[in-house]
């Protein structure tokens, strides 16, 4: 009987597809020239970096740990290019380079997130489980609030707060641990295959996969809107 449900947050109820973050990458990208004067040969390792930080987000491991905040993937950019950076200059970039999304807001994937959240809520508890990039649960909360989603979760777990990534085991027990439902009892649903519904199976939950765009590598059972969420929870696991 599933008493809980996780949920991931990019590309399953917010999403701002590959152009949006690679506006945000050129702006913080001008930015960080700006901030420590660099010439123009820069700006192409800069944006290099940026591809690299995506690979790492969508593949973490051990090696690519410094993925995981914004202040040590800014520590890896300078180490990266070779830039001597003063403290008052890091404190400035790294505000910017976090605060980016509120300029360039993303959008919900779906126009009544809202709703068929807190449908789900009268008979679930909900957490949200995000791995944040860029943009750390601080600002992601201000997001949630200002998409008008915030109030929705009974719990919020943001990797770069609690210092776990998904598909470690341990970021879905702990958002159980915070719901108060058992691994068994707690769907997790999110469009990774090897983030979300891998990782949440072998922590034990009952993974689901959202697949809004067909052209993707799938996993069963899948939901294409979070408005099946229900149904396939009540067909496959309860
Ligand atoms: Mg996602």
């Amino acid at each position: 009987m599933v008493k809980g449900i996780t949920v991931d947050l990019w590309d399953t109820l917010i999403t701002d597809g590959h152009t949006m973050e690679h506006k945000r990458d050129e702006k913080r990208a001008d930015m960080i020239m700006r901030i420590l004067r660099l010439d123009e040969s820069y700006r192409v390792k800069i944006m290099d970096f940026f591809v690299e930080l995506v690979a790492s987000f969508k593949c973490p491991l051990e090696r690519n740990e410094w993925a995981l905040l914004p202040y040590t993937q800014l520590q890896h950019l300078f180490d990266l290019i070779g830039v001597r950076v003063s403290d008052e200059q890091f404190e400035e970039i790294l505000r910017i380079y976090t605060e980016e999304a509120l300029d360039i807001l993303p959008k919900l994937i779906e126009a009544d997130v809202r709703e068929i959240l807190l449908e789900l809520k009268s008979d679930y508890k909900i957490a949200l489980i995000s791995n944040t990039g860029r943009t750390p649960g601080r600002v992601l909360r201000k997001i949630l609030k200002e998409l008008n989603i915030l109030d929705v979760f009974d719990a919020l777990i943001f990797s770069d707060e609690v210092h776990l990534r998904k598909p470690n085991a341990q970021i879905f027990l702990l958002a159980c641990e915070k719901l108060g439902t058992k691994p068994g009892e707690t769907a997790h649903i999110g469009d990774s295959v090897n983030i979300d519904f891998l990782g949440a199976r072998d922590a034990g939950l009952k993974p689901i996969q959202f697949l809004p765009d067909e052209n993707r590598a799938f996993m069963h059972p899948l939901v294409k809107s979070l408005k099946d969420v229900r149904k396939v929870i009540e067909e496959h696991y309860d």
